[in-house]
């Protein structure tokens, strides 16, 4: 039986998912991660527990374990080991993006030099402790600007200042996250710098990839219809195909490619954010890692014939798995598929339009559950809803905030179709928050 490590940042709903989809396929998979990370399930036998902030211990760690049981492939969940994971697969000589640009990726200043070297379009930008004077800053600022930390992730402490009032309070505002117990926790060095940057116009898409030995196949190119103008960045909702004109597609799928090979990725998942304007496609960043959350959800594949024509994905037939019924693949069946060694290439998205909404958390306070599930099931196209908030947990929106409350997936016949059923669910949904000053109150008695 084939083994495939997978460094996550918890042990969530998304490793749930690499484990079904390992059950599938008969592959055994290896955890390893951060037990300070370890939240609601329970420690896994045969996990390997590791420090994130201790790559050199981890990766050790690691290479024991597979000097016993070896490892045949490598996967990555959460941005945080995706440094740890490259240097396994280096040291064991197993296909994987290098080291060295996986910790450019996880730095959105080294990303932007990067990209700025290979001549493709930046936004303005400069670096600055995160103690430095935000009025003194603020005289060599272009406005509107962008603050934010260096090395989080999922838009937590990105805001927009569009004057130097602003500009203030966005750095203070970021000063006192990056002081919060969990930031400190994760010991990084990075965090003690901000980068400020010009605030870029336009429309936003997201690519999901498999970089193959060099060459990029897209996943899925999804649009967010949202705007996302500030001042913060909560992202919503994720529809693909992209509306976008072919040509546009095209130019995007080139950008990726270029800041993909800018950073240095070689071999494994991408995920790309774009911004798109008339003055062409900012790539906002790479990284080394598939779309997370229950994202991944909304994609599903099936196989391409040897001359193009497409399989049923819904029977089966010719497919790898030979006839019978069979669902349509998940992302991760792929992923565990690339990192044993097979090439993407007959591997397409599926052509109906799908969606997902990331449920925003609409204020701060104490989760006490949602209404209305059962009518936002019925809206037509809505396939799933998913509550991942836990009852009691504490809620907080960004730009401090660091999940969702859940995920609404959508299938219809065209995206604009998929947009209407994602917010129609949405509109159904009563959320219960109590203040969060209940929460001191029980807490001292
Ligand atoms: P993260 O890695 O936390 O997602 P990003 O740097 O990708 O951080 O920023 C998160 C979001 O903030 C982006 O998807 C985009 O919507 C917005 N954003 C970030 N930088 C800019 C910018 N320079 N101009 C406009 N929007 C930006």
């Amino acid at each position: 039986m084939s083994r495939i490590l997978l460094l996550s940042t918890t042990t969530g709903y998304q490793t749930r998912a690499f484990g079904d989809a390992a059950e599938r396929l008969g592959v055994e998979l290896v955890f390893a991660t951060d037990c300070c990370h370890q939240i609601d399930d329970p420690w896994r036998d045969g996990a390997i527990p590791i420090r994130f902030y201790d790559e050199a211990a981890s990766v050790d760690a690691i290479l024991r374990a597979a000097g016993q049981r070896p490892i045949d492939g490598v996967l990555v969940v959460g941005d945080r080991p995706t440094v740890i994971a490259a240097r396994v697969a280096d040291a064991l000589g197993l296909p994987g993006h290098p080291p060295a640009a996986a910790a450019i990726a996880c730095n959105k200043q080294r990303t932007r030099e990067r990209l700025r070297e290979a001549g493709l379009p930046v936004p303005p930008f400069q670096a600055a402790p995160l103690t430095a004077d935000p009025d003194a800053l603020a005289a060599s600022v272009v406005f509107p600007c962008v603050v934010k930390p260096l090395a989080l992730s999922g838009s937590r402490g990105v805001m927009r200042a569009d004057d130097p009032a602003s500009f203030r309070d966005a750095v203070l505002r970021l000063r006192a996250l990056m002081e919060s117990p969990d930031i400190r926790a994760e010991r990084n060095d990075a965090h003690q710098t901000m980068l400020v940057e010009g605030f870029i116009p336009g429309r936003e898409v997201a690519l999901e990839g498999l970089l193959h030995h060099g060459a990029l196949h897209v996943l899925a190119l999804f649009d967010k219809p949202d705007p996302l103008d500030g001042p913060f960045f909560e992202e919503t909702i994720y529809l693909t195909p992209s509306s976008l004109p072919a040509e546009r597609q095209r130019v995007i799928v080139e950008a990726v490619t270029r800041a993909s090979a800018a950073i240095g990725f070689t071999h494994g998942p991408i995920h790309a954010e774009c911004r798109v304007n008339e003055g062409g496609v900012f790539v906002l960043e790479v990284a080394a890692r598939p779309i997370g959350g229950l994202c991944a959800r909304a994609l599903q594949f099936e196989w391409r014939t040897g001359d193009g024509s497409r399989y049923n994905s819904c029977t089966g037939d010719g497919s790898p798995y030979g006839t019978g019924s069979r669902p349509p693949y998940t992302l991760e069946e792929l992923l565990l598929r690339h990192a044993l060694g097979e090439s993407p290439d007959a591997w397409q998205r599926e052509t109906s339009p799908s969606g997902v909404m990331m449920i925003p958390i609409p204020r701060r306070g104490v989760f006490r559950g949602v209404e209305g599930l059962d009518a936002a099931r019925l809206v037509d196209g809505v396939e799933d809803i998913r509550i991942t908030a836990k009852a009691d947990q504490l809620l907080v929106p960004l730009p401090e905030g660091a999940s969702y409350l859940g995920f609404i997936f959508a299938r219809a016949g065209s995206p604009a179709a998929v947009d209407r059923a994602l917010r129609a669910a949405h509109a159904r949904l009563q959320v219960a928050i109590d203040p969060a000053v209940l929460v001191l109150q029980s807490r001292h008695g």
